[in-house]
């Protein structure tokens, strides 16, 4: 059985000591989050998450999520406790605002505590995360009343949220949305058509669901520009808000995946449900996508949470398996063999994954920061710049933390050989659950379009300036001090080919759409690459100053200092190999006819 703890002195670092939280409490909402409380939030957090998610992960991938005859879905055991437990101690409440009954806390915190529930147990994470995402689309675009009605009682998880998008026909391209939504007469709208692949559209732990349901009105445009968004809920609200009659909304099937098998995920039958707009009619997509941006925050994380938690189920098994000798001689002379910590190969596996993890969660936490900032932030340019990095740095922690939380999963599974690949030793497991965030909330490949073809163009490059700005101040800091020295300068040198990368994309892709489509991957795994070599820098830059002020941690600040000695020198190279390669331009990518690749 994999273990878990929560890193919660990692999270504090970063929360406290690199992005120094305690010296914003002038901002609006941060007064209350000082470095105690802080701690005292991450501890609780990592508790509940370690003690009373945890042990539920790897008997709940086995049992899976059961339909019934009556197409209800009940989850595994143990669910039903714990998600009460999750909602009597108000820990969907942290980052919400204190009007609807949250604790007005910064997002950050959320962030930190979210990567927490998602490494204990990914599909028991995703009830609540979904709802998080539903909570704010109705936030910025539902009515007063409907606010009222729904926020307090997502907020506090009695009812939880989903959204509703794909159906068969229409997956990435949403303009081939088929589901109609017929005004009514009395302000309300009839839904009807099927979404599939719903994660959390029917379960047994609240007592009534809020979809979030995208659909056309009858005269609609034809494509995205013809899509509204409504609020569909399980059980129609009675006046006093408790749960009334059964909405005409009903779980068809689940499907059986290779992963999170403890989510539900649906097939939803919408028959003539009762719908209410959100916002303006044709308007939806730009109400769905504050739920999308939110959720694509959310995967990046559940990307780092799988990274995690197979990094420390893989090290301490590098820490009791032995076999063969250190290559240098016998280690442990006594014993018939080493343990297999001692190989390099394995080091370079270990040191891979502890390097990504902390840099995915400090970027993570960073992107945190910078939402809150979006809002709080003192100046207009501040907010104006906050929101730029965050709009940047979206598709980023999706597409390129996801493909590296997957790697490192399996990265990790290696570490255990054979036995990794051992159902009951839950290594497979995490490869498995951290899969599926490649794949959902818009598919990497679709991320890194998403960062080339909007994030980049957007207001004349200013998101990637700002990031280039901030890039090339950090490091002339660093510069000065001798002991960053030469990790500012490979940044700087990652920074550099970023730079000739967006360079190439002015010239290149304007001219010729296919030469943005056959870069954006590279472009976003660059941009991934100079992202955490940010991280780094400033994670190195507090280890630093930390020794250098007499801290008796000296292990944990000098393996920053290590951790990030590895990052520069064996993950920022990286950078000049994918800038060559997206330099390369579409033609021997695109260049082979439909017959070449049709098999016999
Ligand atoms: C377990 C699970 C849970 C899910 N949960 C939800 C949910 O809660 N709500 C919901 O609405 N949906 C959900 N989804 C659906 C998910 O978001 C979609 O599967 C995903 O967005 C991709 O759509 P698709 O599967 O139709 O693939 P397609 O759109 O058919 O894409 C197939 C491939 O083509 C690529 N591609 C497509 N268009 C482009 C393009 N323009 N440029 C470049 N590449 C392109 C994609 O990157 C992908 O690699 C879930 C899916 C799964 C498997």
């Amino acid at each position: 059985m994999p273990s878990y703890k929560a890193p919660v002195r990692d999270a504090r670092f970063v929360i406290n000591e690199v992005l120094e939280i305690g010296k914003l409490a002038e901002l609006p909402g941060f007064a209350a989050a000082t470095p105690d409380l802080v701690a005292t939030v991450l501890e609780e957090s990592g508790k509940f998450a370690a003690e009373v998610c945890a042990p539920l992960n790897l008997p709940g991938d086995q049992a899976g999520c059961t339909r019934h005859a009556d197409g209800s879905v009940t989850t595994p055991d143990g669910f039903k406790q714990a998600y009460a437990q999750f909602v009597a101690a108000g820990w969907g409440t942290l980052s919400q605002p204190e009007r609807f009954g949250g604790q007005g806390l910064p997002q950050v915190l959320g962030f930190a505590f979210e990567e927490f529930l998602s490494s204990a147990n990914q599909s028991l994470a995703m009830y609540p995360g979904l709802t998080n995402g539903a909570v704010g689309a109705i936030l910025v675009k539902g009515s007063a009343e409907q606010q009222a009605l729904y926020l307090p009682k997502m907020i506090s998880g009695e009812w939880s949220g989903t959204m509703n998008l794909t159906e068969p026909q229409c997956g990435t391209d949403l303009g081939l949305i088929r589901t109609r939504a017929v005004p009514q007469g009395d302000g309300s709208y009839a839904i009807t058509g099927t979404k599939i692949f719903i994660s959390a559209g029917e379960h047994d732990l609240t007592s009534n669901i809020v979809h979030l349901v995208l659909a056309r009105t009858p005269d609609a445009p034809e494509g995205t520009r013809g899509i509204s968004l409504f609020i569909v809920p399980k059980f129609l609200p009675a006046s006093d808000g408790s749960p009334g009659d059964r909405n005409a909304v009903s779980c068809g099937s689940i499907e059986h995946k290779m992963g999170i098998h403890a989510n539900a995920t649906c097939v939803m039958n919408y028959d003539g449900a009762t719908g209410f707009l959100v916002g303006e009619e044709n308007k939806g997509l730009a109400a769905m996508f504050i739920m999308m941006n939110a959720a694509r925050l959310g995967v990046g994380i559940q990307g780092l949470s799988q990274a995690e938690v197979a990094y420390q189920n893989g090290a301490a098994y590098a820490l009791e398996r032995r076999q063969g000798r250190a290559l240098s001689g016998a280690v442990d002379a006594g014993e018939k063999a080493d343990l297999i910590f001692v190989h390099p190969d394995v080091r370079r596996m270990l040191m891979e994954a502890k390097a990504m993890t902390e840099g995915l969660r400090a970027l993570a936490l960073w992107i945190g920061l910078l939402v809150d900032l979006a809002h709080a932030a003192t100046t207009e340019e501040e907010r104006q710049l906050a929101d730029d990095l965050v709009g940047l740095l979206t598709p980023v922690i999706k597409g390129y933390g996801t493909d590296k939380g997957y790697e490192v999963a399996t990265m990790m599974q290696q570490v255990w050989g054979g036995h990794g690949y051992i159902v009951e030793n839950g290594m497979e497991q995490f490869v498995r659950d951290a899969r599926i965030t490649m794949i959902y909330e818009g598919a990497n490949g679709v991320q890194a379009m998403d960062l080339v073809g909007r994030k980049l163009p957007a207001n004349m490059g200013r998101a990637i300036q700002a990031l280039f700005a901030q890039v090339d101040k950090e490091c002339a800091v660093a510069k000065d001090n001798p002991g960053l020295a030469d990790l500012a300068a490979r940044v700087e040198k990652a920074c550099g080919e970023l730079k000739a990368a967006t360079m190439w994309l002015v010239q290149n892709a304007m001219t010729k759409p296919d030469n943005a489509g056959a870069a954006a991957y590279s472009y976003m795994h660059i941009t991934g690459i100079v992202a955490l070599g940010l991280m780094w820098l400033r994670m190195a830059g507090t280890a630093a100053a930390a020794l250098a002020g007499g801290s008796e941690e000296t292990g944990f600040y000098e393996a920053k200092l290590t951790t990030a000695r590895y990052f520069a020198e064996r993950c920022l190279p990286d950078a000049g190999a994918l800038r060559r390669k997206l330099e390369a331009g579409s033609e021997s990518l695109m260049a082979l006819p439909p017959e070449a690749f049709a098999t016999a």
